[in-house]
């Protein structure tokens, strides 16, 4: 019988065996497929199948039941039998059948590959990845001293190289990066892309505790280094987030997402950065996480307040605007100031609909205490724009309807937007405060001297007003520097033609230096804290009588 069927199979290794034969151990390595001869195929025949399937599930795997039997073919197949045939037709049958099961097998092994891997750079996908990783975590549990770790590598600004170069650059650069990366990794390390611009490194027998972070630092040297494409010169950073299994994960999961916090914190501080995960990062995620869906509660349930504080003209001590300042009402924790869930809302997305209730509740506010004023007397309200606004010019259409709804001159309306998300959006920011000024709406520019300065930005954009942040106001003092600084701002504010604003002035003395230097308008503690509506009104009230809040530049005290 064997020897009928070795000259029927030619040249193809192909095992065959009966129930009672072993399987060599190198069968994987050495076959192409197995013939199984079944002598009597009861259970224990059909159990013999699913063995030999086990032991080598990818070879292709013919199971030969005798005359008589051919009825027990589907359940064969079942047991991972690719094809199940009878004795008498083998003669016949044995190379066309052999021929369709190898086929088939190669298919499904081809499939799976194109499945498990990425066709771009060819890199494991996402769910070989994990696989990886659960047998880290299965031989940490063996050997307690065995440590490994996940690293997620996110390139920055991926999406404007694709937009700006077009998507085939994208391909080449990210193909060229994982040729790259893989330089820095040891063969038994493991590298996969999981999408985007996003890679996944696991780093497995880490040598020492500084194994991982001079892994981050390698992996950002090479993307940092210019890639050259059609004559291009294309520039890349790296973020990076790294988790190490020193921190108890239970699952394969877990890792990815602690690497994705860790990375979530270094994309926070700025691009091509690296940060290793640490268990507070996981509470701070969380509270994040649960910030966000109270604040989406609180759009509903209406939770925001408007403070406002004065701002006074410098000279003369009197009224001359708000700033309104939002609050949080938190129905648990009480009032929340706005550092504390305005970068939430940012992220989610949720700033805009509660900046368009900012703008709807402060309008309103406006026209109350617009009647209160005698027509002559002006009263600006200042709102703060977030940065994440620059990209919707419809802003400057929905605030006009909201002024012509309420009959408000737009003209006492000043929009605060910070010098940095002016820079850093510079086209967006040139639209929307072109809009804005269309309106009628005056501008200022809050937090100026703060990040990355640009004068330039004082020159193209429709400003208005240039607000002096409070660390400059704070200084003011004994220090010649920072009073040299302070004039130096003003001197330009006024070159530009702007309108000044000092922000934060404490004490006598500040607000002294101040009014020398000929600061136009201030607010800050030493003025009024940000009060609620009530108390604000009375403040107006007090204004339309006369009253003014801090008493009119005197002439300096001798030294
Ligand atoms: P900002 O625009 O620079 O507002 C001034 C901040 O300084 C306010 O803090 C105010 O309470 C505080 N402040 C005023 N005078 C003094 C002073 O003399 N000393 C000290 N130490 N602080 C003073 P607040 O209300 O906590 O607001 C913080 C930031 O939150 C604001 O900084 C602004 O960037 C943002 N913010 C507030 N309301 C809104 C809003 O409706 N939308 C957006 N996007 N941001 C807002
Ligand atoms: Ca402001
Ligand atoms: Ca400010």
């Amino acid at each position: 019988m064997d020897r009928e069927l070795d000259t029927a199979l030619g040249a193809r290794h192909v095992l065959v065996r009966t129930e009672s034969m072993p399987l060599p151990a190198d069968v994987r390595q050495n076959f192409d497929a197995v013939l199984l001869l079944l002598g009597e195929p009861s259970r224990s025949g059909l159990h013999w199948i699913t063995r030999t399937h086990a032991a080598a599930p990818s070879l292709p795997l013919v199971a030969l039941l005798p005359e008589g039997f051919g009825h027990l073919g589907p359940a064969a197949v079942q047991c991972g039998a690719q094809d199940a045939m009878t004795v008498d037709r083998i003669s016949a049958c044995i190379c066309a059948g052999l021929e369709k099961a190898m086929e088939r097998s190669h298919r499904t092994a081809r499939l799976e590959l194109e499945v498990s891997h990425d066709e771009l750079t060819g890199l494991p996908r996402r769910r070989l990845f994990l696989e990886q990783i659960a047998s880290e975590i299965e031989r940490s549990r063996r050997d307690s001293s065995y440590s490994f770790a996940v690293a997620l590598l996110n390139l920055d600004r991926f999406k404007l190289i694709n937009d700006s170069l077009g998507p085939s650059y994208g391909d080449q650069l990210l193909v060229a990066l994982a040729r790259r990366m893989s330089r820095c990794l040891r063969p038994d390390d493991v590298i996969a892309r999981l999408g985007g611009g996003e890679f996944a490194i696991l780093v497995r027998r880490l040598e020492s505790d500084n194994h991982g972070p001079s892994l981050c630092q390698s992996l950002q040297r090479e993307t940092t280094a210019p890639f050259i494409f059609g004559g291009h010169e294309v520039f890349t950073t790296a973020s990076l987030g790294i988790v190490t299994n020193t921190v108890q994960c239970l699952d394969p999961e877990d890792y990815l997402r602690d690497a994705g916090i860790a990375l979530h914190n270094a994309k926070a501080e700025g691009n091509g950065r690296y940060r290793v995960y640490d268990v507070k990062m996981h509470e701070a995620a969380k509270l994040r996480f649960r910030r966000e869906m109270e604040l989406r509660q609180s759009i509903t349930q209406k939770d925001f307040r408007l403070y406002y504080q004065p701002i006074i003209d410098l000279p003369t001590g009197r009224l001359q605007g708000f700033e309104a300042l939002l609050r949080w009402e938190h129905p648990h924790e009480g009032m929340i100031p706005p550092d504390q869930f305005i970068p939430v809302a940012e992220e989610t997305g949720l700033i805009v609909p509660i900046e368009r209730w900012v703008l709807r509740h402060g309008c309103d506010q406006l026209r109350q205490w617009r009647r209160l004023l005698p027509p002559e007397m002006g009263l600006h309200l200042h709102i703060n724009l977030s940065g994440k606004h620059l990209g919707r010019p419809e802003l400057a259409a929905e605030l006009g309807s909201i002024v012509r709804e309420m009959e408000i001159d737009p003209q006492w309306i000043c929009l605060e937007i910070t010098e940095s998300s002016i820079v850093q959006n510079h086209d967006e920011a040139m639209e929307l405060l072109a809009r804005m000024r269309d309106l009628g709406c005056t501008l200022s520019v809050d937090d100026f001297g703060t990040g990355y300065s640009s004068l330039s930005c004082l020159q193209t954009y429709p400003l208005d007003t240039l607000k002096i942040d409070r660390s400059f106001v704070m200084s003011l003092g004994p220090d010649d520097g920072s009073r040299l600084l302070v004039r130096s701002i003003l001197a330009l504010a006024h070159g530009f033609g702007l309108d000044t604003v000092a922000e934060g002035i404490e004490t006598e003395d500040q607000l002294r230096e101040l009014r020398e230097m000929g600061c136009a308008r201030g607010q800050g503690y030493l003025i009024s804290r940000p009060v609620d509506r009530v108390r604000a009104t009375e403040i107006v009230e007090a204004a339309a009588k006369g009253t003014i809040l801090i008493p009119a530049s005197t002439k300096r005290k001798a030294a």
